[in-house]
C-alpha cells in the first residue's frame, strides 16, 4: 500500500480522499488543513473525514494547529510515501514556500504532486529543484486537470505534427456551489478584468458571493495565466506563446456549461495543416479530472522514485500510469526494476 497524505481538505482534498477508496494500492493515512491535521496508521476512515469542517476534529488522531502541515510531517513524515497538494495558491509563492519548509524542516522523503494552475507559481517551484533533490523528494508539478490531464493529452496529440502551431485548451466546469471549491473559484477571479491577486486576497466571502451574483454565477475566463504553457514549452512541444487556456465556470450548477476540449493544430509532414481535438466526457467532474490524473502521476512518480529519481519534473515529462485494478496475464518485471536492470547492463 502506498501511504498518502493530502494537504488541504477542501473540495479537491476531500475528493481525493474519496477517490483513493476506489483505487487499489493507495491508502490515505493523513490530511491537513488550516486548522490542524489528522493521522491514522492504518488509514483514515473517509466516511468520518468527509462531514468534518476541519480534519483537526477527526475522532481518532485529530490535532489542532495553525502549523498543521509542518507538525504532521515532522511527527509522521517517515510513515508517509506520497503527498497530494490540494492547497490554495495564495500568494503565488505559497506552494514554493511550503515545499521549502517540508524539504528543510521535516523528515519526509517521497513523491509529491500538485494541481497548481498559474505559470508563475510553477516557475517558482522549478527553481527549488536542487533543494528537493538534496531532501530526497521527487516533486511532480502541474499534475491536475489543466495543467495535467489536458496538457499531457496535448503532448501526445502533438506527435503527429512536424510543427505545432497552437494548443488551445477550453474547459467547462460546473459546481453546485462555490463554497465547496473556494480556492479554485477565488483563483479564477484573478483572470477576470479588473481583478488582481491583492484585490482577490482582500475580498470577503460575501464580496465573492456579490460578484458571482452580478454574473449570474458564471465566470468566463480568457487568456488565462496557466502553466500548461511553460510545461509544454519545457517538454519541447511548442513555445509557450502558442498555448492558450480559457473556459466557462458555472458556480451554481453541477452540470458543465460547455464541454472541455483540447485542440492541437499543427503542420503535417506533407505540409498540410490539421487539428486534433479531444473532448472530455461531460459525465466527469472536476474531482474526476483533477484527482484521477494526480493519482496516476503519483503512481508513476513512485516507480521513478524507487529507481532513484528526485528533484522536480512536470506532468508532461512523464505519462500517467493506470491506478486501476487491471490484472495482466503477461509476466514481467515491475517497470522500475526492469529500467534499473537495463541501466546496470
Ligand atoms: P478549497 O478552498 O476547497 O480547500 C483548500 C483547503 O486548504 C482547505 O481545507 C483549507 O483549510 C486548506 N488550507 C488553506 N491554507 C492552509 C494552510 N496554510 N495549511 C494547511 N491547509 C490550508 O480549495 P479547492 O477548491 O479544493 O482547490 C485546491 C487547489 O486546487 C487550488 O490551488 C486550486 O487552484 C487547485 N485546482 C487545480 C485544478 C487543476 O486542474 N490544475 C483544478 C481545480 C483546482
Amino acid at each position: 500500500m502506498i501511504r498518502m497524505a493530502i494537504l488541504g481538505a477542501g473540495g479537491l482534498g476531500k475528493g481525493m480522499a474519496k477517490m483513493v477508496t476506489q483505487r487499489p494500492g493507495f491508502t490515505c493515512v493523513a490530511m491537513a488543513d488550516s486548522q490542524g491535521y489528522c493521522y491514522e496508521t492504518g488509514g483514515l476512515s473517509v466516511d468520518q473525514v468527509l462531514p468534518l469542517e476541519t480534519v483537526a476534529t477527526y475522532p481518532n488522531g485529530g490535532m489542532s494547529s495553525d502549523q498543521g502541515i509542518l507538525e504532521l510531517l515532522q511527527a509522521h513524515g517517515h510513515d508517509i510515501d506520497v503527498i497530494f497538494m490540494a492547497l490554495p495558491n495564495f500568494p503565488v509563492s505559497f506552494f514554493a514556500d511550503t515545499v521549502k519548509q517540508i524539504a528543510t524542516q521535516t523528515p519526509f522523503k517521497g513523491v509529491m504532486v500538485d494541481a497548481l494552475k498559474r505559470t508563475t507559481a510553477v516557475e517558482k517551484l522549478l527553481s527549488e529543484g536542487d533543494l528537493l533533490k538534496s531532501a530526497g523528494i521527487l516533486y511532480i508539478t502541474g499534475a491536475g486537470a489543466t495543467p495535467g490531464f489536458l496538457t499531457t493529452v496535448a503532448a501526445v496529440a502533438a506527435q503527429s505534427f512536424v510543427e505545432v502551431q497552437s494548443v488551445n485548451i477550453h474547459f467547462g466546469v460546473g459546481v453546485a456551489n462555490w463554497e465547496t471549491y473556494r480556492a479554485t473559484i477565488r483563483e479564477d477571479f484573478l483572470h477576470l478584468d479588473g481583478f488582481d491577486a491583492d484585490k482577490v486576497a482582500a475580498m470577503s466571502d460575501a464580496d465573492v458571493e456579490a460578484e458571482l451574483e452580478k454574473r449570474n454565477g458564471l465566470l468566463e475566463l480568457v487568456e488565462m495565466e496557466h502553466a500548461d504553457d511553460i510545461i509544454l514549452e519545457l517538454a519541447g512541444i511548442c513555445p509557450r506563446d502558442r498555448v492558450t487556456v480559457g473556459g466557462l465556470v458555472d458556480t451554481r450548477n453541477a452540470k458543465k456549461p460547455v464541454s472541455t476540449t483540447v485542440t492541437v493544430t499543427g503542420t503535417t509532414l506533407s505540409g498540410a495543416v490539421g487539428s486534433h481535438q479531444f473532448t472530455v466526457s461531460d459525465a466527469t467532474t472536476m474531482v474526476d479530472n483533477v484527482c484521477g490524473p494526480a493519482l496516476g502521476f503519483l503512481k508513476r512518480g513512485v516507480e521513478l522514485f524507487e529507481i532513484g529519481q528526485t528533484g522536480i519534473i512536470t506532468s508532461a515529462d512523464i505519462m500517467p500510469k493506470g491506478a486501476f485494478a487491471v490484472e495482466s496475464q503477461q509476466a514481467r518485471q515491475p517497470a522500475a526494476k526492469a529500467i534499473a536492470a537495463a541501466a546496470a547492463v
